[in-house]
């Protein structure tokens, strides 16, 4: 298995299953000095590996990971001051640690975003053990824009297959399906049956 493309580091040796009764625990950026410390109340929903160019991922990794949880069960508890929005335009706020580059979590502020009330979190910032796993891979054809070479894809969607991460060019059915759903309902066309 040496040979085998490095996904992310959790999850390269193989996927270890979230807790059911887990309800949440603390991120903690990089920084030795005065980390930020987010709180979150909630076990983590939808995590999945992402080939985006946005996500922050560990250095050497191909794919982030990134889950999501109700906004509301979200809190700054330590050290916010050094948080900073990496880009104020993007529908994602991603509130990145201005000294480490660790993103702590990602808000949208747009109420009409199909997302909105979800904020974006990476559970690997977190030294507590039953985050949900994670479930599939998006955006897996993104990973070229970051340098990844296109004559390896084939190599790394065999290795997301076999770790039991489905590889998508966006997002999972269901969570596609949400985002149409959405737009079904803004054009007054949604049916339940
Ligand atoms: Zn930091
Ligand atoms: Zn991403």
């Amino acid at each position: 298995m040496s040979n085998a493309i490095s996904i992310h580091p959790r999850v390269d040796n193989g996927i270890k299953p979230g807790s059911k009764d887990f309800a949440g625990g603390v991120l903690v950026c990089k920084c030795s000095d005065r980390p930020v410390k987010v709180e979150v109340k909630a076990q983590s929903m939808h995590n999945h590996a992402c080939g985006c160019t946005k996500c922050w991922k560990p250095k050497g990794a191909v794919f982030s990971l990134v889950a999501v949880v109700p906004r509301d069960k979200v809190r700054v508890v330590e050290n916010g001051d050094k948080l900073q929005v990496v880009d104020p335009k993007a529908a994602i706020q991603r509130h990145a640690c201005k000294i480490c580059g660790v993103h702590l979590f990602g808000r949208i502020e747009d109420r009409n975003h199909p997302f909105y009330g979800l904020d974006f979190i990476h559970t690997e910032l977190s030294p507590d053990s039953g985050w949900s796993a994670p479930e599939f891979a998006a955006f897996v054809s993104s990973i070229i824009e970051s340098g990844f070479p296109t004559s390896r894809m084939g190599d790394v969607r065999s290795r997301l297959k076999q770790l039991g991460l489905e590889p998508y060019d966006c997002l999972s059915p269901p969570l596609m399906d949400a985002l149409a759903t959405h737009a079904a309902k803004q054009k007054g066309v949604f049916r339940e049956a």
